[in-house]
């Protein structure tokens, strides 16, 4: 049985349109309420009225603005202080596919705020929660790019890669705490994310994921244990790969003295006697 079909409350950001909604939809009928979040209170009310018609849940509906410090506020203290709370989906996000060449400086910085600050603030927001109650699991969404990083615009995949990293240091600080991570890596996947970023044709692309599936996926990799979930990536022995070779560099990095193909040795800094070898 799925650690999410028992009880408690779901919170899911950017639940009023695509992934989200279908966490939405998946969600509920596991068995948890929900808190909806997004900005269009229209969209979230249609989604809310439809889930308590078809599964009986208590689904409330978060209005917030995650590029605003009111918002963000506004969520972070429902993730403090409600202590039904037992699932965090981060899944509000924008993206890009303009170059530095192309694209508007401000509406990087909301990115890098909306795929990281909120993202990061509402993950510090539940946390110390769920470890007081020695239980929750925090369902990050990143992307296939956070890895393949040349694909789109550089800030969407960067931040896209702190979701990773985030991720991976999340697990190790909260494992033994009783507190789940998962990091969901989607790859192209049919939602209003292309119309937003400049790009609508990827959404009938032949390479391109239904929401549904994308979702679905990502829950078995939830119920097998994954930490890291790539619902497209047929072959996982490359990202077991992958994660080996970083875990095995990762002590190599310790080492006060730089490499010898640095040389560093035989350079000078202009003490007497001593010349400068280039
Ligand atoms: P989407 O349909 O455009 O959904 C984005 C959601 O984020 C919407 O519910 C939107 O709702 C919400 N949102 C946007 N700005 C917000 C803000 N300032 N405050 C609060 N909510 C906000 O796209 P999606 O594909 O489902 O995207 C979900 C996540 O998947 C994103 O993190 C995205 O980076 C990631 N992802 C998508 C793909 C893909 O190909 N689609 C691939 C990899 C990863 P409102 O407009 O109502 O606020």
């Amino acid at each position: 049985m799925s650690s999410l079909s028992a009880k408690g409350t779901a919170l899911i950001t950017g639940a009023s349109s695509g992934i989200g909604a279908v966490y939405a939809d998946r969600l509920a009928e596991r068995g948890c309420d929900l808190i909806l979040v997004a900005r269009n209170e229209q969209r979230l009310n249609v989604i809310a009225d439809r889930l308590r018609g078809e599964t009986g849940r208590q689904i409330t509906v978060l209005p917030a603005d995650l590029n605003t410090k009111g918002g963000l506020a506004k969520v972070e203290a429902v993730l403090r202080d409600n202590p039904g709370i037992a699932v965090l989906v981060n899944n509000a996000g924008v993206g890009s596919v303009a170059s530095i060449l192309q694209a508007d400086v401000d509406k990087m910085e909301a990115m890098i705020d909306l795929n990281i600050t909120a993202l990061t603030r509402l993950t510090y927001a539940v946390a110390p929660a769920f470890v007081a109650r020695g239980k929750g699991t925090i369902i990050n969404i990143s992307s296939v790019v956070g890895i393949a990083v040349e694909s789109l615009n550089g800030v969407y995949s960067a931040s896209k890669s702190y979701v990773l990293s985030f991720g991976h240091s999340l697990q190790k600080d909260l494992a033994d705490k009783g507190v789940r991570v998962q990091t969901v890596l989607p790859g192209a996947t049919a939602t209003e994310f292309w119309d937003i970023a400049g790009y609508p044709p990827q959404k009938t692309s032949e390479v391109t994921m239904s929401a549904e599936d994308c979702v679905d996926a990502a829950l078995a990799g939830l119920d097998a244990g994954e930490l890291v979930t790539i619902p497209g990536l047929h072959e996982v022995e490359l990202w077991a790969r992958w994660e080996t070779d970083r875990r095995d560099i990762s002590p190599k990095f310790r080492n006060a003295k730089p490499a010898p193909r640095y040389r560093v040795g035989s350079r000078t800094t202009g003490v007497a006697g001593v010349s400068r070898t280039f």
